[in-house]
C-alpha cells in the first residue's frame, strides 16, 4: 500500500511490531504510525487542534510511573486510545476516561476496531472544533455587546448633555469634551449657515477655538468656509465668528487643522443641511466600523440638539428685536435698562439714556406713504447703530421713537452724542428709491442719579424730550441732575444744555429749521 505524501502521524507507545503493522494497515495510506519505546516520555507533541491518535497498551500504561502517566495526560493535543488485552478484566468507562483515554479497544485488534476508534476520534475532534468555534463566537459576541453598551452609554451621555442646553456655544464645548471618550479629539470647530434670500449665498456663523494664534485662526476659518460652500453648493457671503470657550487643558494648544486627521461631519435636520462639525483627531487615526457608526449616530442626534438651539436663538432674537428696523424692541430695552441700572447703581458708575423722536413723522407718512415711512425708520435705526460704540444699546422704543442706553457714559458725554446724532440726521436723506426725504429729530437726555432706577431714567429723558418738542423740535434737551431721589418732575429738566462744541439752541433751531 502506498503511503500518502503527507500522512497523518499516529503514535504508539511500546507496541509490538504486529500491532504496529495491523494499525497502519487498518488506518490506510493517509496515516503513519511512529512507535516509541515505553520510556520515551515526554513524547508525541501533537499540533494544536490536530488531535493525533496515540495507541497505548494497558500493560505499558500500567508500567509507567505516576509522574510519567501524569505528564502523558497533560499532552492534550494527543488523543489516547487504550489497547486492553483480550484476557483482561473489563474496564469501567470512567476509569478509562479518568486516565485520559478517549476510548478503549480490546485485543485482538481488527481493521474494523482500528477504523472505528479513529472515526470516533475524528468525530470528537470535529465536536471540539465546533465547541471551540462556538466559544469564540460567544466571546466575540460578548465583546461586541460590551462595546455596544459602552457606545450606547456614550451616546446617552453626549445627547443628554447636549440636549440640556439651548446655547450653541455651550453645546459645542460639551460635545468637544464628550467625543474624547470615543476618539482622540484634538480640536472641534463648527460652522452653521442659512441661505440668503434668493439663494445668492450663505450667511454663515463660525465657532472657533478661543485660544488660537492668527495663522491657525485663519486656517480654521478657511476650512469651515470651504466646508460650508462644498456642502451647501453656494458661496459664503456673510460671516460672523464666535469664540468657543472651555474644553479644559486638552484644548489649550488649539492646533492647526492640518496637524492631524480632519473629519468634516455634516449636520442636517429634516433633510436640510445647515452646518458642519470639523473634528481634528490624531494623525493616522483609523476608526473601527462600530466607532464610525457611533460617531454618525452621535452627530445625527447632535444635529437635532444644535438645530433646536439655533431655532431657539432665532425665536428669542425675534422676541427681542423689532421686525422693521432689526434693533432691540421695547421689551428687550426695558429688560436691558433694568440690568444696566442695577449694575451701574451698585458700582456707582455713570449710565445715561437718550430718547429720540422723529419730528413730524406723520407728515412723511401722509406725504410719501407708509413704505417710505418704514424706510425712514430703518434708515434712522441704521444711523444710530453706526454712530454708537459696541457697548451702547439702541432700541426702537415705539412708533418713531428710539432709545439708546449708554453704559459708562456721563450726562455730558451723552449730550454730545445726542447732539452728534441730531446733526447727522439733519444732514442725511432718508427713504427708498427715488423718494428721499430730509428730516430732523428731537432728543431728551438723562443720566442715572444715586438711588434711581430705569423707570426714573426713562421718565426724565421723556420729560426732556417733551421740552425739546415744545421748544420747537430739532434740538436736544438734557435733564438736570436730580437733587434727591424723590420728587422727580419737570423741575429736574433743564433748559437745553449746550455743550461748548455744540451750536446755541437758537442757532440750531435756525439751522435745523424744523419741518
Ligand atoms: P412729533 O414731531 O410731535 O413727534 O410729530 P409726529 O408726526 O412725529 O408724531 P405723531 O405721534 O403725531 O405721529 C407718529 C406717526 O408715526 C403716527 C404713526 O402712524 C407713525 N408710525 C408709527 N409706527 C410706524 C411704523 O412702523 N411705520 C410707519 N410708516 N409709520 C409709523
Ligand atoms: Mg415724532
Ligand atoms: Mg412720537
Amino acid at each position: 500500500m502506498l503511503r500518502a505524501e503527507h500522512p497523518e502521524i499516529m503514535w504508539g507507545l511500546g507496541l509490538d511490531p504486529d500491532t504496529v503493522a495491523l494499525i497502519e494497515k487498518s488506518a490506510g495510506p493517509g496515516f503513519a504510525l511512529r512507535n516509541l519505546p515505553p520510556d520515551a516520555l515526554p513524547w508525541m507533541r501533537g499540533q494544536e487542534g490536530c488531535g493525533q491518535a496515540a495507541w497505548i497498551p494497558l500493560e505499558v500504561w500500567r508500567g509507567l510511573s505516576k509522574v510519567r502517566r501524569k505528564a502523558c495526560r497533560e499532552v492534550d493535543t494527543v488523543r489516547r486510545i487504550l489497547i486492553v488485552p483480550e484476557e483482561a478484566e473489563p474496564l469501567e468507562t470512567e476509569e478509562v476516561l479518568s486516565e485520559g483515554f478517549l476510548s478503549a479497544v480490546r485485543a485482538p485488534l481488527t481493521r474494523y476496531k482500528v477504523r472505528d476508534a479513529l472515526l470516533r476520534l475524528r468525530e470528537l475532534d470535529s465536536l471540539s472544533a465546533d465547541l471551540r468555534r462556538k466559544t469564540e463566537e460567544v466571546m466575540l459576541e460578548r465583546e461586541l455587546l460590551a462595546r455596544k453598551s459602552s457606545h450606547l452609554s456614550f451616546l446617552n451621555r453626549v445627547l443628554s448633555r447636549a440636549s440640556a442646553s439651548l446655547d450653541v456655544g455651550t453645546i459645542l464645548s460639551k460635545v468637544r469634551g464628550d467625543l474624547r471618550h470615543l476618539l482622540p479629539v484634538e480640536a472641534l470647530c463648527a460652522v452653521f449657515w442659512t441661505r440668503i434670500e434668493g439663494g445668492a449665498g450663505l450667511d454663515a456663523e463660525m465657532y472657533l477655538h478661543c485660544r488660537m494664534a492668527p495663522p491657525e485662526h485663519e486656517a480654521w476659518g478657511e476650512v469651515l468656509r470651504s466646508g460650508a460652500e462644498r456642502l451647501a453648493g453656494v458661496r459664503v457671503r456673510e460671516c460672523r465668528q464666535f469664540c468657543l470657550t472651555g474644553g479644559g487643558r486638552h484644548m489649550a494648544k488649539a492646533p492647526a487643522p492640518d496637524s492631524g486627521r480632519l473629519l468634516m461631519l455634516p449636520l442636517s435636520a429634516g433633510g436640510e443641511s445647515f452646518g458642519c462639525l470639523a473634528l481634528l483627531t490624531s494623525k493616522g487615526l483609523r476608526l473601527a466600523k462600530d466607532q464610525v457608526e457611533t460617531l454618525n449616530a452621535a452627530v445625527n442626534h447632535l444635529a437635532l440638539a444644535l438645530r433646536n438651539a439655533l431655532l431657539y436663538r432665532q425665536v428669542k432674537s425675534m422676541a427681542d428685536h423689532d421686525g422693521l428696523t432689526g434693533i432691540a424692541n421695547r421689551r428687550r430695552f426695558e429688560e436691558r435698562l433694568e440690568e444696566e441700572a442695577r449694575r451701574h447703581g451698585r458700582y456707582d458708575l455713570p449710565l445715561s439714556l437718550i430718547l429720540l423722536d422723529i419730528d413730524h413723522f406723520k407728515r412723511i407718512n401722509d406725504t410719501h406713504g407708509h413704505q417710505t415711512g418704514d424706510a425712514v425708520l430703518r434708515g434712522v435705526a441704521g444711523l444710530l447703530a453706526e454712530s454708537l460704540r459696541g457697548t451702547d444699546f439702541p432700541a426702537r422704543y415705539g412708533g418713531e421713537e428710539f432709545a439708546v442706553i449708554l453704559p459708562h457714559t456721563s450726562r455730558e458725554q451723552a449730550l454730545l452724542l445726542a447732539e452728534r446724532i441730531r446733526q447727522r440726521v439733519s444732514q442725511r436723506e432718508f427713504g427708498q428709491g427715488e423718494t428721499l426725504v430730509r428730516l430732523t429729530v428731537s432728543a431728551g437726555v438723562s443720566a442715572l442719579g444715586s438711588g434711581e432706577g430705569g423707570p426714573e431714567l426713562v421718565s426724565l429723558a421723556d420729560q426732556a424730550l417733551y421740552l425739546a418738542k415744545d421748544g420747537g423740535r430739532n434740538r436736544v434737551v438734557v435733564a438736570a441732575p436730580a437733587e434727591g431721589a424723590a420728587g422727580l418732575g419737570c423741575a429736574n429738566v433743564s433748559a437745553p444744555v449746550v455743550p461748548a462744541e455744540a451750536k446755541a439752541p437758537e442757532e440750531r433751531l435756525r439751522a435745523g429749521g424744523g419741518m
